[in-house]
């Protein structure tokens, strides 16, 4: 014992880069870079700080932006609601309209009273600046919620004249008279292709379309691309963007790896680049009333998330 010098094993502050060790230069001392698991934490570790101290491109007008995807559990509303979140935790004002009568949007995002929502504004019973309600999570968050009267709304407007521009009609005179300076509005759909969805495109200049990284991953998907065409030639000529998002990728396996690039090859313009990794984390923070932002800020999901939004900030 009378030999060790505590001062040949810690290192002094001069040896330290800048003075100080940072907090990768601890991970990489006590894990080191050639454990997996540790390279792995630390590359995380790096992006996510990396990603999170970049700022998100600002939008000079209001994108309007409908999630759909026919097919249901691909991840509509957990892109709904954690892509509007990471905009919002930014400062960026956004709206997110929840057009799903099962109404997961509007619980996720915090909205505790359920009283006028989108079924009152689209059967014309109330503007939608009377059912706007401010998101508990963020103070630039709004969301006009849903509830299950919903789900009879397309029986009610089918005989309507300009049934598929209801929505529009209410967004834009909403947008109008308040005077709001949304840089986004999200709208969630449910899974169909009915005249909900018809609305939600028809309000709309962009499609963001989750795609779930399964086997029949490209299934459907031409048909909803067809429909978003007949869309923009019959009754929306500004819906010109289409973005798709890679949801649920688990990069340890083949299939998965092989599924993302047959998406990416088959649509490669519009698949974004960053990709939403399957993580118990994106449930859990559903499940908590919480945003991943605030939940698990350093999660590689929220830090996904956060890069998906900056590219669709520069698209
Ligand atoms: P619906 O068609 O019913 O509206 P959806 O397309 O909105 O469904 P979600 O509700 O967002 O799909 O997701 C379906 C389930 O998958 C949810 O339980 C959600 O928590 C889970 N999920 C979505 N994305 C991920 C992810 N990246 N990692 C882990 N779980 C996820
Ligand atoms: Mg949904």
């Amino acid at each position: 014992m009378g030999d060790f010098n505590w001062e040949d094993r810690i290192p002094s502050p001069g040896e330290l880069r800048g003075g100080f060790e940072s907090a990768d230069d601890v991970l990489s001392r006590i894990i080191g870079d050639d454990s997996s698991i540790g390279s792995d934490l630390l590359k995380d570790t790096r992006l996510a700080r990396s990603i999170n101290s970049r700022k998100i491109r600002r939008s000079a007008g209001t994108r309007v932006v409908s999630v759909t995807n026919q097919k249901g559990g691909v991840g509509k509303t957990t892109t709904t609601v954690n892509v509007a979140t990471s905009f919002a935790a930014e400062g960026i004002p956004v709206l997110v309209i929840d057009l799903d009568p099962q109404a997961n949007t509007s619980g996720s995002l915090g909205v505790k009273k359920w009283g006028l929502g989108i079924y009152e504004v689209m059967t014309g019973q109330v503007d939608m600046g009377e059912a706007v309600v401010k998101s508990s999570l963020f103070p630039t968050l709004d969301v006009v919620p849903s509830s299950i009267d919903l789900s009879a709304i397309e029986l009610e407007i089918a005989g309507a004249e300009g049934r598929e521009a209801i929505l529009k009609d209410c967004l834009f005179s909403y947008l109008k008279e308040s005077g709001k300076k949304y840089e986004y509005v999200f709208i969630d759909c449910a899974p169909s292709l009915g005249l909900l969805v018809l609305n939600a495109l028809t309000a709309s200049g962009e499609v963001l379309i989750p795609v779930q990284v399964e086997y029949y991953a490209l299934e459907g998907l031409s048909q909803l691309l067809k429909t978003i065409d007949l869309v923009r030639l019959n009754f929306n000529p500004d819906l010109k963007k289409v973005m798709m998002i890679l949801n649920m990728v688990d990069k340890r396996t083949i299939l998965s790896r092989k599924i993302c690039q047959a998406v990416r090859e088959a649509y490669p313009s519009m698949v974004l680049s960053s990709s939403i990794p399957r993580l118990v984390r994106v449930a859990e923070a559903a499940a908590a009333g919480e945003s991943l932002t605030s939940y698990d800020p350093y999660s590689p999901a929220s830090v996904a998330y956060r890069q998906a939004c900056m590219e669709i900030a520069e698209r």
